[in-house]
């Protein structure tokens, strides 16, 4: 493959294959890369403004069966410390994140045994009514997995973005390694 040309196909805005986006990731430093990213978002945004939002995390549930051997947060299902953030403890945390400035909720926890589809759209739908105008930024590729697995299926509930801050996890060798 061309790697020039996928690049440069990237820049104008097409969309690559799965094959050819793995040829990127697994032949093109990641500074340049970077670069690719910046200029394409420079041609949609080039006025130079970088903004953010305050937002909050919040665990689901410390409770988890995936072992990764570096993690020093979750506990085995029956444990004494093991919970799963209730309705008024996710109203105390909103309502303070609220006065703060904040507008949305990074929602992530651990791979319960017990939680699959309905837990998570029942929750999305609770705090979605209480607070409409609440963003959910809900659920890592690790967790979204661990539900499918659960319930056999391809599909998952309402959140308005999916976590990439432990997409990390789907990288099988450090957590087999730590
Ligand atoms: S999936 Fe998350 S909570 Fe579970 S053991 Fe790994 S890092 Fe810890």
């Amino acid at each position: 493959m061309q790697t020039d040309q996928l690049l440069q196909r990237a820049l104008n805005f097409e969309f690559l294959s799965i094959e050819e986006g793995m040829h990127l990731f697994e032949t093109v430093p990641t500074t340049e890369l970077m670069a690719v990213a910046r200029a394409l978002r420079m041609k949609q945004r080039p006025e130079k403004i970088v903004s953010w939002i305050i937002d909050r995390n919040v665990n689901t549930t410390n409770v988890c069966i995936a072992n990764c051997k570096f993690c020093n947060f979750f506990r085995k299902p029956g444990h004494a410390d093991a919970y799963i953030t209730t309705s008024d403890q996710y109203k105390e945390k909103i309502e303070e994140t609220c006065r703060l400035g904040g507008e949305q909720l990074l929602l992530q926890g651990g791979h319960h045994p017990d939680l699959g589809l309905s837990f998570y759209v029942d929750l999305f739908k609770e705090l979605k009514s209480l607070y409409p105008d609440l963003k959910l930024h809900s659920l890592g590729p690790p967790e979204i997995a661990h539900i499918t697995k659960l319930e056999k299926s391809t599909h998952t509930g309402s959140s308005e973005g999916i976590n990439g801050c432990r997409g990390w996890i789907h990288c099988r060798e450090p957590v087999r390694k730590y």
